[in-house]
């Protein structure tokens, strides 16, 4: 059996408080990784072999318009079809402008009308003027009132027109609508289809009434059916795994010479390589799949191997993000703030640029694959994104949702006394709200959660009541902001023990907390032991450290040389 040796680096940062579990340094807070060579095992390098091809059978000939392939014909139809729903959505809002006007203005007119009778019953003649003029101001102000709402409503219902008119289609016939009815199942079909999800693909049209009389949605379930029957189950214990932390926006900020540019040149990976590197393992024929397909846990708390079924030539991956807190010591320094929901539902990022004021987009990894599997929805398994890996003690997703920043203790970190000072306006639960928007929007995209541990803490050294205490820190102040987790992904590459399998007190633990995924750091191709009461698996940095000294294990993945960016400071600087 292959023995586990995790790549962990000692945080050598004496820590300054026990009980809040925060370290002294800031690079102390990263996960700080220590070379290790691959073991030569030619057996494992079948991952090479067929990597590019991209494993979709051909559509038969009389399907090839609907190609699994993204056409230019496809997106334009999709761009019509939000366009229309654009322009159904501004109908709709100028319909209630309209109807909310409407609802003031006879509010005004009866408040008016009260205000006047009561004035002509309480004051008489000789107020009769006054309450004329009244009448007349009140008058005027509601002729002005209306006539800027009809304008507004004009205006509105003009732009709208014009929306329409863009996207407005000729009369249809019968057999038009049937298309079309059609074409719709076949759109929401074909995002299933293409991540692999064939079953509910077929379902789609099977469950349809249009299904029975149609031959071309029967056509399209013969595909599905075959697509499937083409698959081949991918063995779980060879899925690889790999990781990094936060992405560096602006290198020039990240890598300025200052004491956390080695830390940064080390664990960290730039905006650029991480493009690079993602669209050549899409290339590759890399799928995203979810730790979750690997193995499920019944009731009992007993694991249940999971099945990957893909095209032949496509290689599943597990992606995961540590430490996506977005800490005070990153503050200036080239990073993204924050995790943001946009108006669209879209989960974005804010970045403070040097003259302070915010951009909004997609500054780190979650955004950065959301908007790749929009574009190209094969590469993630039935939907599946990564796993966000938190610690607590700064908050979470850019919020300072621990109840220190509220309670306020006297040994209170430095850098976060700093913060509240600058935030006079910190309200914990308005930080509490805006994280869990942020989650529950990511969780919707296939996003799944870990515990980093609450304070970043070296599990296979503290003690047990330690760990004890910092769970219950991390119950406290994270799981309820992210809905709970059961994955749980150790600080500093770190295991609960060096033996082949898992036992003793700080597992029976975890799992008694209820956690049944276990993840380190471990550089070679797939760690992954599935046991009946836990998953364990090992994880590859893909950072400046090991692109930078271990090109070559990289080499399944994607070609490091081409990938690393030229702004980094060389040499990287050595762990230790
Ligand atoms: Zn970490």
């Amino acid at each position: 059996m292959r023995e586990m040796k995790p790549d962990i680096d000692e945080p050598k940062k004496k820590r300054k408080d026990e009980d809040s579990g925060e370290l002294d340094l800031p690079l102390g807070e990263l996960d700080a990784i220590e070379p290790e060579q691959a073991e030569a095992d030619s057996t494992e390098d079948d991952l090479d072999e067929n990597p590019s091809e991209d494993g979709e059978d051909k559509a038969p000939e009389e399907l090839t318009d609907d190609n699994e392939e993204i056409t230019q014909e496809e997106i334009e139809e999709e761009k019509a079809y939000e366009a229309r729903r654009a322009a159904r959505a501004e109908r709709n809002r100028i319909r209630k402008l309209k109807r909310r006007r409407k609802r003031m203005l006879v509010m005004s007119l009866s408040a008016a009308a009260v205000i006047v009778l009561a004035a002509g019953i309480y004051f008489g003649d000789e107020f009769k003027n006054r309450v004329q003029d009244m009448q007349k101001t009140l008058a005027e102000n509601l002729n002005e009132r209306r006539e800027k709402a009809e304008m507004e409503a004009a205006s509105a219902k003009a732009d709208a027109q014009k929306k329409e008119e863009v996207t407005k289609e000729p009369e249809k016939t019968a057999d038009q609508e049937q298309k079309e009815a059609e074409d719709r199942l076949i759109r929401r079909a074909r995002r299933y289809g293409k991540q692999y999800d064939y079953d509910r693909a077929i379902k789609i049209f099977t469950d349809s009434e249009l299904y029975e009389k149609s031959e071309r949605l029967h056509k399209y379930v013969e595909k599905y059916k075959k697509k499937k029957a083409s698959c081949v189950a991918w063995p779980i214990e060879e899925v690889t795994h790999v990781f990094y932390h936060s992405l560096i926006v602006d290198p020039s900020k990240a890598f300025d010479g200052d004491y956390k540019t080695d830390g940064f040149n080390q664990v960290m990976t730039t905006i650029d390589e991480f493009n690079k590197i993602t669209q050549a393992m899409y290339d590759k024929g890399y799928v995203m799949v979810s730790i979750k397909d690997m193995a499920s846990v019944d009731e009992n708390g007993n694991m249940v191997p999971g099945e990957i079924l893909l095209p032949p030539g496509k290689i599943p991956f597990v992606l995961s993000q540590d430490d996506v807190c977005y800490y005070h010591f990153m503050d200036n320094n080239g990073f993204a703030t924050k995790l943001v929901v946009d108006e669209d539902g879209k989960v974005r990022n804010e970045y403070i640029n040097d003259d302070g004021s915010v951009s909004v987009g997609d500054y780190d990894m979650v955004p950065l694959i959301d908007r790749f599997v929009e574009e190209h929805p094969d590469f993630s398994y039935r939907g599946a994104k990564g796993i966000i890996a938190l610690t607590g003690y700064n908050g979470i997703l850019g919020y300072r949702t621990d109840s220190s920043y509220e309670t306020r203790p006297d040994d209170l970190d430095r850098d976060k006394v700093e913060w509240l000072d600058a935030h006079p306006e910190f309200n914990l639960e308005t930080e509490r709200e805006g994280a869990k928007k942020v989650a529950e929007a990511m969780k919707k995209n296939g996003w799944l959660f870990a515990s980093h541990t609450w304070g970043h803490l070296n599990v296979g050294e503290i003690s047990m009541e330690r760990l004890q205490r910092d769970t219950q820190k991390f119950k406290e102040n994270v799981d309820p902001v992210i809905g709970g987790t059961d994955i749980i992904i150790f600080a500093f590459g770190a295991d609960l023990n060096q033996a082949e399998d898992y036992s003793g007190e700080k597992f029976e633990f975890l799992k008694g907390q209820g956690y049944n995924y276990f993840c380190n750091v471990d550089s070679q191709k797939y760690f992954v032991q599935l046991r009946d009461r836990y998953l364990r698996m090992g994880r590859r940095n893909l950072d400046g450290y090991r692109m930078y000294y271990n090109p070559e294990m990289l080499d399944d993945l994607f070609d490091a040389a081409a990938v690393f960016d030229p702004t980094r400071p060389v040499p990287v600087a050595p762990m230790g």
